[in-house]
């Protein structure tokens, strides 16, 4: 299986570009002085990528620029103090430098421009000029995030580029393998990193079949719960910190199937009356936000994934018959095809004699929760290993790989999947977190406390630590 890592995709380029036909409506309406001082910063914006914007005046430009009629030009200070003493959308729209005031004062003018909403065409410009005059746009525009949310509500036309690696939405497929079979999950979610906070939305369209209500606020709920007990701290300075917040809503970044009654929820199924929804429908949350399963994964998986060694196998002492065990395990899953039979028929021995093997070995197979690996099971596992070098589970998915029925008219084995997941699961491994089974997770341990550890919370630690550019983020429990 091939590692798949989230990848940041640009934001979009929503950069309100002021065409021929604007420019000149604007001409008409406040005079060639304005436009120029509104189509200067679009020109500006043409070159950086999302970045950090230049720091440059918006209008320093044309020479005329917010001259009086003597042709003087007149110092920013004067303007802008003008602006606060009248108040008026003009006054503050005449402002040809936004750099000379301070952060308090940009602010201050923008409160001024939002009196009137919607922004008329040369608020919501003054309100792009006064954005791009902070030294560092979207670092602002995290800061004072509230401030930018309601420039946007109002009209100021924004451009989410502005808002550079402090927003952005991710989306990609998820692949991997769970006892043995291939599994793909998509991933999709947006971010945005405010003053004390890293919100991720992750928006749902429910699909609800035939008389089923969908129980869209308990579930939500549930994921909440869940997940939200993590807070972003710099390890260098502690008082630097986000909360990791996770907003699970309308929307369409996941469309997911609702069915009545019971039944195994996936990323893209969930059941109305799922008893086990306070943990099944956060571990599918998971998925949506990149994270793969923990539970009836190969040593290697659980290591890349659970980032832990499996438990310890039974002892010799403690399992003397493991390798015995071991031996009429191989004996059963490596029958061979004869020579004039169908495969399903060379797979339904197989699966016969391994019944018959487990069968003489219940203690092998979990039943509550089912498919859980124990000491013992391990043990097996291991001794298989050192006899004949390959994985028990893997020759057990690749001897017995495919429903015998299938193939034929009969399609009774329908439970087929489940079977195998049973005979290979018990030979994985699984974590008690809320990717694995936290349902196993013992009173005392870390996951019993928190199904969600850090591991599963980091990549948006290091999306803080990524858009601040310094100190070293690491996720911590907050309560
Ligand atoms: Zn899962």
């Amino acid at each position: 299986m091939v590692p798949r890592r989230p990848t940041s995709l640009p934001p979009d380029r929503g950069d309100p570009d002021l065409g021929p036909g604007v420019v000149l409506h604007f001409q008409q309406l406040t005079g060639n002085r304005a436009v120029s001082d509104l189509v200067a910063p679009a020109v500006q914006r043409e070159s950086p990528d999302g970045g950090v914007l230049a720091t440059t005046p918006a209008a320093a430009g044309p020479t005329d620029g917010g001259a009086p009629a003597g042709g003087v030009q007149e110092d920013p200070h004067v303007q802008a103090r003008r602006a606060f003493s009248e108040r008026t959308v003009d006054a503050v729209a005449a402002v040809t430098d936004y750099t000379v005031v301070s952060d308090g004062e940009r602010l201050a003018l923008l409160e001024l421009l939002l009196e009137v909403a919607p922004m008329s065409p040369p608020a919501a410009g003054a309100a792009r000029r006064i954005w791009q005059a902070f030294p560092d746009v979207p670092l602002a525009a995290s800061d004072y995030s509230a401030m930018w949310e309601r420039c946007d509500v109002a009209g100021a036309g924004l451009p989410e580029s502005w808002l550079g690696a402090g927003a952005g939405h991710t989306s990609f497929t998820l692949e991997e393998n769970v006892h043995g079979s291939d599994f793909v999950a998509e991933v999709a979610y947006g971010y945005r990193i405010t003053r004390d906070a890293i919100t991720v939305k992750v928006g749902y369209t429910f699909m609800p079949n035939a008389g089923v209500t969908v129980p869209e606020a308990a579930w939500f709920g549930f994921i909440r719960n869940t997940w939200n007990h993590y807070t972003a701290v710099n390890q260098v300075d502690r008082t630097q910190m986000r909360r990791i917040e996770f907003q699970p809503g309308p929307g369409a970044d996941h469309a997911v199937v609702v069915h009545a009654g019971t039944g195994r929820a996936n990323a893209g199924e969930f059941y109305q009356d799922d008893v086990g929804a306070p943990n099944t429908i956060p571990h599918e949350f998971g998925h949506h936000i990149g994270l793969e399963d923990e539970y009836e994964r190969s040593a290697a998986d659980f290591r890349r994934v659970a980032e832990q060694d499996p438990a310890a196998p039974a002892s010799a002492a403690d399992a003397p018959d493991a390798p015995g065990i071991a031996t009429d395990i191989r004996g059963a899953i490596m029958l061979e095809e004869h020579l004039f039979e169908t495969h399903g028929t060379a797979v339904e021995r197989r699966m016969g004699a391994l019944n018959r093997v487990m069968y003489q070995h219940p203690e092998l197979i979990q039943t509550a929760p089912t498919n859980v690996g124990n000491a013992k099971s391990r043990a097996v596992a291991a001794a298989y290993k050192a006899a004949y070098g390959t994985e028990l589970w893997a020759d057990i998915a690749s001897q017995i790989d495919r429903n015998p029925g299938e193939s034929l008219l009969n399609t009774t084995v329908g439970n087929f999947d489940d079977w195998r997941e049973t005979m290979i699961g018990g030979f994985q491994v699984t974590s008690t977190s809320i990717m694995g089974m936290p349902e196993l997770a013992a009173a005392g341990t870390p996951e019993h406390d928190h199904p969600v550890q850090p591991r599963h919370v980091r990549h948006f630690a290091e999306l803080v630590q990524g858009f601040l550019g310094h100190g070293r983020w690491v996720p911590e429990a907050d309560h």
